[in-house]
């Protein structure tokens, strides 16, 4: 993946990636949260463990879990992967059988303990607890109004919102919760837990992903399918727009708390956040990607020596276009995936010596070959400049670029922590300046159409509107404008 918050040209600390997602090679786009849910297995809390684990990439900041056996909340939170939060005494203290769990990244200056998730609060009715993927846009509206009329909010999270519109209703749980959803603009997965029941819920447009699975008589619940494989549970389905799912000891009630409008599944989950082993709307990512490359070389064939992919999240495109052209797939890039949060990060002097901690390119694959570059984006340019440099640096005689989405133009409000407008390199700048730009030999972006052919596979008639592509074409599928208040990133 390129990209990227980084100051622009610069080769420092900052300019490797601190807690990033799953790839961890420099600076790039943040993905949002991740959400485990359980409701009836007597060992919630592992389950929860291992599912979070699974959905670590979504989020490094951040994780937490809470419990409960239909008595008091017991809970955990901290900063850190899941395998640091958590200990084998601390979730053997954590005994319930419903569970709601958070992996968590946020926006610069956010990361704190007390907005780690999930969010717990005592109401008239008892306990509740929340998580949330995603982002709520009007909720700095929502939040000032509340304050207004005396809410008193503990965390700087917008999350906590529903928990004060829930805990300022007249009506039962269900109902509160109903009406709090229908005041929420965005593109979200909330998972609500009391001492009694789960509910689920995804926005009326579906932007960001969540399924259920069966693991014997328990409901679990998911961001990502991949979490389900990990503990060996049945996927049943995904939650669909505007859903709202309830478990109690009654077992599972659909209903919903708002009509489906268009459904806009995040495009960039396909091309780049979820793990190759998802599923999305029933394809495999892993797939999904490979078409993309093929789609990618029927658009855009090179005369080249090898393919190599950005690790990890191109690999799979850059099979596919291998296959589709016959060029040989070679590991042309390598990522280190031991340089974490915690690594020291070399001196100047070091840096400019060649310390590539996090990439490298492969001499004996690169040298003397015209090499065809896959990856998944370009946020701000700077990362693509720098890896087409490293194979430069390494003997590459050419190098291609080829980019599995549309050129990214405009921010995202949904979720994903992307820059101001001006600093994204395409909403500027025509393609033939982008390849000067990053120093490639040529530069094609996959077509709008191509990408919904590789998302859809055979169902390319039932794809058509499914994805949200705004960040492409500026069609955003809710309003983002709450009187100038509109927000980048994760509310979560
Ligand atoms: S604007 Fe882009 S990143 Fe944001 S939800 Fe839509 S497709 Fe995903």
């Amino acid at each position: 993946m390129s990209d990227e918050l980084i100051p622009q040209g610069l080769w420092t600390g900052d300019y490797f990636n601190e807690g990033s997602g799953h790839d961890g090679i420099f600076n790039k786009l943040k993905e949002e949260c991740g959400v485990f849910g359980v409701y009836g297995h007597p060992e919630a809390a592992s389950l929860s463990y291992y599912g979070l684990h699974a959905l670590q990439h979504r989020g490094e900041e951040s994780a937490g879990l809470c419990v409960t056996d239909g008595g008091e909340f017991n809970y955990h939170r901290g900063m850190g992967l899941v395998k640091e939060v958590f200990d084998k005494d601390r979730l053997a203290s954590l005994v319930g059988d419903c569970s709601i769990g958070h992996v968590r990244y946020s926006t610069s200056g956010d990361s704190r303990l007390t907005n780690a998730q999930p969010l717990v609060f005592k109401y008239r009715d008892g306990d509740l607890a929340v998580a949330t993927n995603g982002n709520i846009v009007n909720a700095p509206k929502i939040r000032r109004d509340l304050e207004q009329s005396g809410s008193i909010f503990q965390t700087t999270s917008d999350t906590e919102v529903i928990a004060h519109l829930i805990a300022r209703s007249s009506k039962e749980f269900e109902e509160a919760a109903k009406d709090a959803l229908q005041q929420m603009v965005g593109g979200y997965a909330f998972l609500l837990m009391t001492n009694d029941k789960l509910l689920v819920a995804s926005d009326p447009n579906g932007l960001r992903p969540i399924s259920m699975a069966r693991l014997g008589d328990a409901y679990l619940f998911s961001s990502e399918t991949c979490a389900f494989e990990t503990i060996g549970a049945k996927i049943i389905r995904d939650i669909e727009p505007g859903e709202l799912l309830i478990v109690d000891r009654n077992g599972l009630r659909e209903d919903r708390f708002a009509e489906p409008q268009r459904k806009a599944l995040c495009a960039m989950e396909y091309i780049y956040f979820a793990r190759p082993d998802s599923d999305l709307n029933g394809s495999n990512l892993h797939s999904a990607r490979k078409r993309m490359g093929k789609i990618m070389a029927q658009q855009s064939f090179v005369d080249a020596d090898v393919v190599t992919g950005v690790p990890d999240s191109s690999i799979s495109a850059a099979i596919g276009y291998a296959e589709q052209t016959g060029i040989p797939y070679e590991l042309g890039l390598i990522k280190n995936k031991y340089t974490g949060r915690t690594f020291i990060q070399p001196s100047q002097e070091l840096r400019e010596q060649g310390v590539k901690m996090k990439l490298s390119a492969v001499r004996k694959v690169v040298e003397g070959m015209r090499v065809v570059m896959i990856d998944d984006s370009i946020v701000r340019g700077t990362t693509s400049r720098r890896i087409v440099n490293l194979l430069r640096e390494a003997g590459a005689t050419e190098v291609h670029v080829r980019i599995t989405s549309p050129p990214f133009k405009n921010p995202c409000f949904y979720g994903i922590d992307t820059p101001d407008r001006r600093e994204l390199i395409a909403s500027s700048r025509s393609i033939e300046e982008m390849r000067r730009e990053i120093h490639a030999d040529s530069l094609v972006f996959i077509s709008p159409e191509g990408l919904i052919e590789a998302v859809a596979g055979n169902n390319v008639d039932d794809y058509k509107g499914g994805l949200c592509m705004a960040c492409f074409d500026n069609d955003y599928p809710t309003r983002t404008d709450f009187n100038g208040e509109e927000k980048f990133g994760c509310s979560c």
